[in-house]
C-alpha cells in the first residue's frame, strides 16, 4: 500500500512538469518553503484532523509565526511585505495537501485586506498589525439567513447613534466563527437610499456585549475548518469601528471580492495540483491486464487533461493576481480565474477518484477529500452562476454592449 505521504510527488518531479516561466526567484523560494512547511507541518497530521474534525490550533499557529499570514501585508504593519501573486503562491502550496491550513489563513486575508485597504493607520496599527503576524484570526461576514448571492438587499442595520452605531442582525456561513478575534461586517446604515450607498463596513469583536456564536455548521466536506452562524443583538460599536466613511460598503465590499476570488482559485489549482500528483503514483504503481494502468488511454489522456487544467487554471489565477497587484480594476479576470479553477477542480478531483477505482472511494486515502473539499469553491464568495454574470457585465462593458438589467 502507498503511504500517505508517499502519495506526493517530489518537487524536482514536480517543477519538471509545471515549468514555472514568470516567477522570480524570491517567489520560486516562496513556493519552496511554503510547500516544505505544508509537508513537514501539515502532510503527517492531515488524515487525523480530517477524522477528528477539530480546528488545528497548533498548525494555524505555527503557520502564523512563519509568517505565512503575513504575505501580502505591508512590513510596516507585521507583514512580509509581498504580494496578491506571492499570496497566490501560498494558498496553492498549502491547498495542495488539503482544506484546513489554507482556509483560515485565507478567510482571515478576506477579513484584512479591507483593513489594509480601507482602514485608518489607527485600525491598521490596531487591527492589522496582529492579524499579518498571524497572532489573530480574522473573518469576513457578508452572507446571511435571507440573503446570499443578492447581498444588496442584506438585512443587518447598523443605525448611527450618539458616538456610534448599533448593530442588529445575523450572519451565517462565516468562516472562522469562533475562532476569530476580529470580525469585518457588512451592514446597513441607511435604508433610504439604494444599498450601494447605503452599506458601510465595520470592525468588530467578538468580546463586545451584543456578539454571539449562534451555532457551527457540519459540511461535506472541510472537516476541522470552523464555519457557523453570528448573532448581533443591540451591539454598541464605537465610531472609530467604521472602515472608510459610511456608505462606502458595497465599494469595499467589491474591492476584496476581487482578492478574495483569486486566491480562492489559487486554492483550487493547489487542489488539482495534490490530486493529479496522487495519480501519478498510483497509475504507476497500480497493475491491471499484466499492465500499469499508466499504459492504458484513458489515464495516460486523462493525466493530460488534469495537466492542461492545472495549467491554463494556474495562468488565469496568476494573470488576476498580476492586475490586483498592479491596482488595475480585475473583476472580470478574478471571476473568471475562480469559475475555471473551481469548475476544472471538480472534474479534476472528480477524475482523480476514478484514476484510483475503489480506493479512491476509500477514505483511507485523500483523494475522496479533495473531492469533497473542491465542491465549495464553486459556491463561496459568489456561486459560478452569480460570477458568470459578473464576467459578462465586465465583457458587454468592455466592448460596448450594453448588459441586462440584473434580476
Ligand atoms: C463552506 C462555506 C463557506 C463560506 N464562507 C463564507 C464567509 O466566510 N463569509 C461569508 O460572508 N459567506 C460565506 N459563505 C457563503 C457563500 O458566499 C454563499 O453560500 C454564496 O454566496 C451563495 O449564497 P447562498 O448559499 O445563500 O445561495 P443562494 O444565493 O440562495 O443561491 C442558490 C442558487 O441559486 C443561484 N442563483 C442565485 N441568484 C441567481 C441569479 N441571479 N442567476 C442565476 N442563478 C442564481 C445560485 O448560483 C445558487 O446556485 C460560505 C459558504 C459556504 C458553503
Amino acid at each position: 500500500m502507498v503511504s500517505y505521504d508517499e502519495l506526493f510527488i517530489r518537487k524536482e518531479q514536480n517543477d519538471k512538469l509545471f515549468l514555472d516561466v514568470f516567477s522570480t526567484l524570491e517567489q520560486q523560494k516562496l513556493r519552496a518553503e511554503a510547500r516544505e512547511f505544508a509537508e513537514k507541518e501539515y502532510l503527517p497530521i492531515a488524515d487525523k484532523i480530517e477524522k477528528e474534525g477539530k480546528f488545528p490550533h497548533d498548525l494555524i499557529r505555527k503557520s502564523g509565526q512563519r509568517g505565512f499570514w503575513g504575505t501580502p501585508f505591508p512590513r510596516e504593519y507585521g507583514g512580509r511585505g509581498l504580494t496578491t501573486w506571492d499570496a497566490c503562491i501560498v494558498q496553492e502550496e498549502f491547498s495542495r495537501i488539503g482544506a484546513v491550513l489554507c482556509t483560515p489563513m485565507a478567510a482571515s486575508w478576506f477579513g484584512t485586506f479591507p483593513i489594509l485597504k480601507a482602514g485608518t493607520p489607527e485600525q491598521k496599527k490596531k487591527y492589522l498589525t496582529p492579524l499579518a503576524r498571524g497572532e489573530k484570526i480574522a473573518a469576513i461576514t457578508i452572507t446571511e439567513p435571507n440573503v446570499g448571492s443578492d447581498t444588496a438587499r442584506m438585512e443587518t442595520v447598523a443605525t448611527p447613534g450618539e458616538g456610534g452605531y448599533v448593530l442588529n442582525g445575523k450572519k451565517r456561513f462565516i468562516t472562522n466563527t469562533g475562532v476569530a478575534g476580529v470580525y469585518l461586517v457588512f451592514a446597513i446604515t441607511d435604508r433610504k437610499v439604494d444599498p450601494y450607498r447605503g452599506m458601510s463596513a465595520f470592525i468588530v469583536e467578538p468580546e463586545m456585549k451584543g456578539f454571539e456564536v449562534e451555532e457551527l455548521y457540519k459540511f461535506m466536506g472541510w472537516n476541522g475548518v470552523q464555519n457557523g452562524v453570528i448573532k448581533f443583538t443591540n451591539l454598541r460599536l464605537p465610531r472609530e469601528n467604521l472602515l472608510g466613511r459610511e456608505g462606502e460598503g458595497f465599494k469595499i465590499l467589491m474591492n476584496e471580492l476581487d482578492f478574495e476570488r483569486t486566491i480562492a482559485a489559487a486554492g483550487s489549482v493547489g487542489q488539482m495540483r495534490g490530486a493529479f500528483e496522487a495519480c501519478v503514483q498510483r497509475a504507476e504503481r497500480r497493475v491491471q491486464f499484466g499492465r500499469p494502468i499508466k499504459d492504458f488511454e484513458w489515464v495516460h489522456f486523462t493525466l493530460a487533461d488534469m495537466a492542461a487544467k492545472i495549467e491554463a487554471g494556474s495562468l488565469l489565477t496568476y494573470k488576476a493576481a498580476r492586475l490586483i497587484d498592479q491596482g488595475t480594476q480585475a473583476n472580470m479576470e478574478s471571476a473568471i480565474a475562480k469559475i475555471f479553477t473551481s469548475d476544472a477542480a471538480m472534474e479534476v478531483t472528480t477524475d482523480a477518484v476514478q484514476i484510483w477505482g475503489g480506493d479512491g472511494y476509500r477514505n483511507a486515502y485523500p483523494l475522496e477529500r479533495y473531492m469533497r473539499d473542491a465542491k465549495i469553491v464553486q459556491i463561496g464568495g459568489g456561486t459560478n452562476q452569480i460570477l458568470r454574470m459578473v464576467a459578462g457585465r465586465e465583457v458587454y462593458r468592455r466592448i460596448g454592449l450594453k448588459a441586462p438589467k440584473p434580476a
